[in-house]
């Protein structure tokens, strides 16, 4: 008996593993997930809650006859991170899967599932208002919650002596439960933010917070792959040396900065923007014929001509040369190597233009 509640138990702690694994993997780029988060996140966070409330209603602990589930904590966790709105998904869930399903459709069932939603919410209502601790917030409703839950047990049919043999057991496994499904919320959602910053990290540039190299060369890794007639423009800044040596390396990169701000504002979107190397930027554009790159290399250098960048006192004129290859299936490495030949004879034949490799 005691072996199957045990059991029981941990396939509930399971179920609120899964779902809350998948639920936190899949918004990992909008957490952390608060009562002011995008409307669509509050929304999916009440729907992921909801699943979890409906699987543990499934799953409920026998203790002794009397059938008890965890359902209350998932309705917790929605009124912790994602507030009414998702407390307002989770419990309509919970009501209808009650109401329709598990129960049959009664109205006395249906009246009484939806006062306890409204006491819910106004229960969470007043924590908020008193309780900005999150686990605090937690604790506070879990307990509320599972005191409600414990009354309704004792005033039902449910024996009045039935302490040890079913009170004090839910009582003891709702608050293991909580524990568990806070501290397991509350590390995956540190554990998603950290792994969303770490990626950022690792495909940008921090001066420019452009695409980096490693990007650019995993996406012309995927076009290779494809049919797709891409090519690449590869731009180096004109004497940049003179500007870091005449203005000292801070103006240096504040230049690079306005550079990076004109390409990004030059680009259209399915294109690729990123920092090659110091002075060196590359744009990848995945549809040639869509999106010519001479067009797009003309616009460029003329932009930055006609762009200088402006100082306190002074303004700096820059300007940029560019060469240009398309893909015509030879390998990623040849295309580059075009470019670089095409950018060299711009280069030699006086800067502040574009050139397009001709073999
Ligand atoms: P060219 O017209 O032939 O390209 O002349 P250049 O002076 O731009 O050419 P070169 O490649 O010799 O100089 C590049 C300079 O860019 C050298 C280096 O100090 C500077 N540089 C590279 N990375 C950075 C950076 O992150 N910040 C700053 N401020 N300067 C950088
Ligand atoms: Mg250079
Ligand atoms: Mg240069």
């Amino acid at each position: 008996m005691m072996l199957t509640t045990v059991n029981i138990f941990f396939v509930n702690i399971c179920i609120i593993f899964l779902v809350s694994t998948f639920t936190f993997y899949l918004l990992r780029d909008r957490l952390p997930i608060q009562p002011d988060s995008m409307m669509s996140t509050r929304l999916y966070f009440g729907l992921a809650n909801g699943v979890t409330g409906i699987l543990l209603m499934h799953h409920a602990i026998d203790l002794n006859g009397a059938l008890i589930d965890l359902r209350l904590l998932p309705l917790a966790l929605s009124a912790l991170f994602g507030g009414n709105v998702s407390i307002a998904v989770t419990g309509t869930m919970l009501l209808f899967y009650r109401f329709l399903i598990h129960d049959g459709a009664s109205l006395n069932v249906l009246l009484s599932s939806v006062i306890t939603l409204l006491g819910f919410l106004i229960l969470s209502f007043i924590c908020r208002r008193f309780i900005t601790r999150q686990g605090y917030f937690f604790s506070a409703i879990v307990t509320v919650g599972s005191l409600l839950v414990l009354w309704r047990l004792i005033i039902s049919n449910s024996p009045v002596d039935a302490w040890e043999t079913i009170y004090i057991p839910y009582f003891i496994l709702t608050i293991g439960g909580a524990i568990l499904f806070y501290r397991l919320s509350s590390l995956l959602q540190q554990h998603f933010v950290l792994y969303s910053y770490q990626s950022y990290l690792a495909s940008t540039d921090q001066l420019t917070r452009l695409a980096n190299r490693h990007v650019i060369l995993e996406k012309v890794t995927t076009l290779e792959k494809s049919n797709a007639s891409w090519s690449v423009i590869l731009f180096d800044l004109d004497h940049f040396k003179t500007v870091n040596d005449t203005h000292g390396h801070a103006i240096g990169d504040a230049v690079l900065r306005h550079f990076s701000i004109i390409l990004n504002e030059y680009c259209p979107v399915p294109v690729t923007v990123g920092r090659y190397g110091g002075e060196e930027f590359i744009i990848i554009i995945p549809d040639s014929e869509q999106y010519s790159p001479v067009i797009i290399a003309e616009t460029i250098v003329t932009a930055v001509q006609q762009t200088p960048f402006v100082m306190q006192d002074h303004a700096v004129s820059i300007t940029v040369s560019a060469g240009i290859a398309y893909a015509h299936h030879q390998p990623a490495e040849m295309v580059f190597k075009q470019a670089d030949a095409a950018l060299y004879e711009a280069k030699t034949q006086g800067r502040n233009q574009y050139r397009l490799y001709q073999s």
